[in-house]
């Protein structure tokens, strides 16, 4: 008896497609769209029954019908571009298929990453599509390691923008920031502030203490001063040494000189001892602070900063444990 197209094929496939950790799998399309074959391995790997000599492509096809059981497609947006892709290649707008999904396998609670190919393995006399097949390949490990990557990555990234000390932003990031916001600000004809805030008398916390004690102060300031922004977009940095900034937006004059006295505020109720300030038996801060919409011919935030500095300059020659504001 002789032997269908198909079985032709599965024969051949089975001599000289069976390597090790290959699953690979044939689909009539012409006759038998939902219907598929494939090795052992497969029907291993994917949990299929292997008494049954094929299986249903909409139920139990790892990356058709059964995705949303056992394939972990985050967003359906991808789940849908694995079928177009399919698609595509069945109406012979691709060459080859190729893909990647994460399959969940239920037995041991584990999500293995695939690499899926097809390709289109006969055509009728027309030029339609026939037969198809494919490979899928375990590519676990690589995909872990991408991840393990790409979590690296993320961590170092948020290292770089992090002070290590106080857990603010750094000045680097901080500027980042800054330069993005001043030009929406200028844009949008939006009001841009800026906070410097300097702890009063710190050389001498450090001489009292030592600089380990005084490393602590600073931490506990830095804790007081994010505590008392209350908004998300507001951010808070370690300028440097004892200095502190912060910017926000959509704020007034008004406003933004009631921030720093908030913040002033918290620090003293605070109550973190200093035996050596000259002005208070605890820790203060004096800010300086710039609140303006930047016009037109503003170049940069720099000038918001310089200015916010110049306030807070004022503001120790007027004694310390103050807010000056523009
Ligand atoms: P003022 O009220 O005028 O700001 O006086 P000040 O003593 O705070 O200012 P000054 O600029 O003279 O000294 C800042 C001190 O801050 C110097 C240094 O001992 C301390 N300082 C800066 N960075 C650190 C740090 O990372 N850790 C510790 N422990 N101290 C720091
Ligand atoms: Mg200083
Ligand atoms: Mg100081």
């Amino acid at each position: 008896m002789s032997l269908t197209p198909l079985e032709t094929h599965i024969q051949a496939l089975n001599r000289y497609l069976n390597f090790h950790k290959v699953c690979w799998w044939i689909i009539d399309i012409e006759n038998a769209t939902d219907v598929f074959y494939c090795n052992d391995y497969m029907a291993d790997v994917f949990n299929l029954d292997k008494s049954l000599s094929c299986h249903s492509v909409s139920n139990t096809c790892p990356i058709a019908g059964d995705y949303l059981k056992n394939v972990e497609l985050k967003s359906s947006q991808q789940a849908k571009l694995i079928l177009s892709q399919y698609q595509d290649l069945l109406n012979q707008k691709i060459a080859e298929y190729k893909n990647y999904f994460p399959y969940f396998d239920q037995r041991t609670n584990i999500t293995y990453y695939f690499t899926s190919r097809a390709k289109i393995l006969e055509l009728n006399d027309k030029g339609e599509t026939v037969i198809i097949y494919g490979v899928i390949e375990d590519t676990s490990t690589i995909e872990r390691q991408h991840q393990t990557i790409k979590m690296q990555n993320k961590m170092f990234k948020e290292l770089s923008e992090t002070d290590a000390l106080t857990g603010l932003s750094n000045k680097r990031f901080f500027m980042e920031l800054f330069e993005f916001n001043f030009d929406k600000a200028q844009r949008e004809q939006t009001e841009l502030a800026v906070l410097m805030i300097d702890i009063d008398y710190f050389k001498s916390y450090n001489d009292y203490y030592g600089h380990m004690e005084g490393d602590q102060g600073l931490k506990k300031v830095a804790d007081i001063i994010k505590n008392s922004l209350s908004r998300k977009t507001d951010v808070v940095a370690r300028f440097g040494g004892e200095e502190f900034i912060i910017f926000f937006t959509g704020v007034s004059a008004q406003e933004t000189l009631k921030l720093a006295n908030l913040i002033k505020k918290n620090v003293e109720l605070a109550k973190i001892t200093h035996p050596n300030s000259a002005i208070s038996d605890y820790i203060t801060v004096s800010i300086g602070a710039y609140m303006k919409i930047p016009s037109l011919d503003d170049h940069a935030g720099d000038k918001f900063i310089k200015y916010a500095d110049k306030n807070l300059y004022k503001a120790k020659l007027l004694g310390r444990n103050r807010s000056v504001i523009n």
